[in-house]
């Protein structure tokens, strides 16, 4: 297939670094039909959105390629849940290719769900439906909320039911990601002894993501500062939005600091911080309170696989390696002070107004205690009131915050915190209609999602918690 109008699909990784995939067809799909292709992202990516359209439903189900796509599946590592696999790999998506965007930025266009690889290990390779639309609406969520996030360019339903807890529509959803060089991809290889493939890997993702490292004394260092700086920047925006990724793995975290892998992930209603959703996270390693410290305990990983890159003495490589560390802790304390000064609507940071607000949410729905305090800075603390149990300390703590308070604070407010997040029962609600072939809910859950900082008349439904009966909401990996 090569329709007119559409750019020439590039292949660096496949190019820059043999031995680090397997090449690697998709699976046909027998009855490929186009659920929903993102326009706005096909034309940020400079693909013409009409002109793929008639192409989409065979192309991104994997049935055809383009001209130029030379489809991978790429080799990484990782640790999960704390425990290290020494290969995972892509065994359920195939890289096809990669575009330049319209901003000159390299973007990675990969297939999930389009068959077994040989990183399969005993899966399927394929993906279902309702996980597909799923990662569709809160990548787009995240992405309108301003953090750096992998996205969905298309969805097809591919025709062949997959088996999951019963049997389910199958389909391929198509991801979009700055690469998909993860913290893993460089554990695979340090940890083969194979420290020549770490710094090709290195040397590739330092021209890729962050090329200023190149000009720095110490290449690899500045690299992994940069890796820190970004991930750091990102866990601080999720702990800001009470976003909880449930599944941190070394694999999941990219080397680019895009939120990737929207698996178990869901956003805290009540506050705790030891929320978790994830079925399997059994113990809350990955629960919301403890993504910070995760957050540093992954940078660990990395910087153990960049120690012969460091320093050819390993004392020296280890000294180097824990003051990056400490800069990486230190990191992400700035970030998550600017987000909460931000939050809060200040000009500077306040650890004692921000730990005092900290205080009183717990039990209170995270996004809507933020988002209330738009009118309290206005005086009105009506809706926050509504909200805080403690009504004393929330007083006392009122006083304190509006003397902070510069001219203009409510609307820089409302443009640091939501009024809509994608809420667990309405993508419930959105992918049980679309099971049923209804996709009016999801467009208009889609529609509220990405315009989250507008409080539209006749969107009321957007700005409400999960109602009792919704229960506690648990989640699944890999479905
Ligand atoms: P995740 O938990 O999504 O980060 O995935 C961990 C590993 O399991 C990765 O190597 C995935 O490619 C692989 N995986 C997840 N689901 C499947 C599946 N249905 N078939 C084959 N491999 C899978
Ligand atoms: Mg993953
Ligand atoms: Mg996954």
């Amino acid at each position: 297939l090569d329709p007119a109008g559409l750019p020439a699909f590039d292949n660096s990784y496949a190019r820059d670094l043999p031995g680090f995939y397997v090449a690697q067809a998709p699976d046909p799909a027998p009855a490929p039909r186009l659920v929903r292709l993102n326009h706005a992202l096909a034309a940020e990516l400079g693909l013409n959105p009409a002109g793929l359209e008639p192409v989409a439903a065979e192309v991104f189900s994997g049935t055809s390629l383009l001209s130029g796509m030379e489809p991978i599946a790429q080799a990484y590592a990782g640790h999960q849940f704390g425990g290290f696999s020494p290969q995972l790999g892509d065994g359920r998506a195939v890289l096809l290719g990669e575009v330049i965007d319209r901003a000159g930025n390299r973007r990675d266009i990969a297939l999930k769900g389009s068959g077994r690889t040989p990183f399969s290990r005993g899966g399927d390779g394929k993906a279902a439906l309702g996980p597909a639309l799923r990662e569709y609406l809160v990548g787009e969520a995240m992405h309108a909320l301003g953090v750096p996030t992998t996205r969905a360019l298309a969805v097809v339903e591919t025709g062949q039911p997959v088996l999951r807890e019963g049997l389910l529509p199958g389909a391929v959803l198509t991801r979009v990601a700055a690469s998909h060089i993860r913290v893993g991809t460089f554990q695979f290889f340090a940890a083969r002894g194979q420290d020549d493939n770490v710094r090709r890997l290195a040397d590739y993702a330092i021209a890729r993501h962050h090329p200023q490292a190149a000009q720095a004394a110490n290449p690899y260092l500045a690299f992994f500062d940069a890796v820190a700086a970004a991930q750091a920047r990102l866990i601080a925006q999720w702990m800001g939005l009470g976003f909880i990724h449930g599944v941190m793995n070394t694999d999941n975290m990219t080397i680019s600091g895009e939120t990737i892998d929207y698996g178990p992930c869901a956003f805290m209603e009540a506050y705790a911080p030891g929320t978790v959703f994830s079925s399997i996270d059994t113990q809350g390693r990955y629960a919301f309170g403890n993504q910070p410290t995760i957050l540093l305990w992954n940078l660990a990983r990395l910087a153990e696989t960049l120690l012969p890159l460091f320093d050819a003495d390993e004392k020296t490589a280890v000294d180097i390696a824990n003051a990056g560390l400490d800069r990486a802790a230190a990191a992400y304390q700035a970030e998550w002070g600017g987000v909460m000064q931000r939050k809060l609507g200040l000009d500077a940071d306040d650890a004692a107004l921000r730990e005092g607000f900290l205080a009183l949410l717990p039990g209170a729905d995270w996004t809507r205690a933020f988002r209330a305090l738009g009118p309290a800075a206005e005086g009105d603390a009506t809706r926050l009131r509504a909200l805080i149990s403690d009504q004393p300390a929330l007083a006392d703590w009122l006083g304190h915050w509006q003397a902070r308070l510069g001219p203009g604070a409510r609307a820089r407010i409302e443009t640091a915190n939501p009024a809509v997040i994608p809420r667990n029962h309405l993508v419930e609600e959105a992918l049980a209609a679309a099971h049923q072939g209804d996709m009016a809910p999801f467009d208009s859950l889609l529609a509220a999602i990405t315009d989250p900082f507008h409080e539209v008349s006749g969107r009321e439904k957007y700005l409400l918690p999960a109602p009792e009966g919704f229960g506690r909401y648990v989640t699944y990996c890999g479905t």
